[in-house]
């Protein structure tokens, strides 16, 4: 490199996108059309970049309603840390017990080389559900999308629809019927990160992501689409719900817990997952 040019460089760095990590060992960087990934081991598995662009393109159709124009051009930073270790000292501070990271200011996701492949692809899918919503909700919200509404998505956006049965959230809500449930109202107000029991912090993942599942699988695209739309808008749940489902709080719930006790005499999965994601919202 030029000398004299060095310092101008580094100072001009992080605004390219390019900061300096100050830490072991040395980042590799692979682009595909939709992602940035920095990888810290020297090769990327095999076939990685081709499922990355497949979960993208899945979600893109899923929730096209969530993508500005211009975000295609807009790669995603994804850091794949070698293991878990170096993940959580890294710069970015996971939790420790985290596989997964998204930082919706910056547009970036991180977790960790690991296996099987599967759960790697779900915590991507899941951490790249968030950039983009969080996104997609900042551009007419100045307030960050309800954990319940963020969290569920994400978590929904795991797996395809034709793989829900491969995802552990969906094993686990046949479980759910007959348990002492939070309603409805107590789940939309509490914060995960605010909570402090073990059993309740996960019980409040499975509802989230039961009632998304109901919301989004269970009936049309478009409704689930209105339904958000008017709540990012600023709408009162009630109006937003009516807006795109026709259904009172009171419908929804009694319709929710009837599709949890249908689930409940269902229990047909695929291979049981152990893949879960806590508090994986990065620093606001
Ligand atoms: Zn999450």
């Amino acid at each position: 490199m030029n000398k004299k040019l060095a310092p101008f460089l580094i100072l001009l760095l992080p605004f390219l996108g390019f900061e300096p990590l100050n830490e072991p060992p040395q980042w590799h960087e692979d682009l595909t059309f939709h992602y940035k990934i920095l990888h810290q081991d020297t090769w990327l598995p095999m076939g990685f970049t081709l499922k990355l662009e497949n979960i993208h393109s899945r979600m893109r159709m899923d929730l096209a309603w969530c993508w500005p124009p211009v975000s295609s051009g807009t790669r995603i930073p994804l850091y794949l840390y070698r293991n878990q270790i170096l993940y959580t000292h890294g710069r970015f501070h996971p939790p420790a017990w985290s596989v997964g990271l998204a930082i919706p200011e910056v547009r970036s996701i991180l977790t960790f080389s690991q296996k099987p492949m599967a759960n790697l692809y779900q915590i991507i899918a899941h951490e790249t559900t968030h950039v983009i919503f969080v996104s997609y909700w900042l551009r007419k919200n100045q307030n960050y999308p309800p954990y319940w509404l963020n969290e569920g998505l994400a978590m929904v956006e795991q797996t395809s629809q034709e793989h829900s049965k491969d995802c552990y959230w969906y094993q686990q809500i046949s479980y759910l019927a007959g348990q002492n449930l939070f309603p409805l109202k107590t789940l939309m107000r509490l914060e995960p990160m605010k909570m402090s029991n073990v059993q309740s912090i996960q019980l409040w993942y499975m509802e989230s992501y039961s009632l998304i599942y109901f919301l989004l699988r269970k009936h049309s695209n478009f409704y689930f689409k209105t339904f958000v739309s008017y709540l990012r808008d600023g709408r009162s749940f009630k109006t937003a719900l009516w807006a795109g489902y026709r259904y009172t709080p009171q419908q929804l719930e009694r319709a929710w817990f009837r599709f949890l006790n249908v689930q409940s005499r269902q229990k047909t999965f695929g291979p049981i997952s152990k893949v879960g994601f806590f508090h994986d919202l990065g620093p606001s």
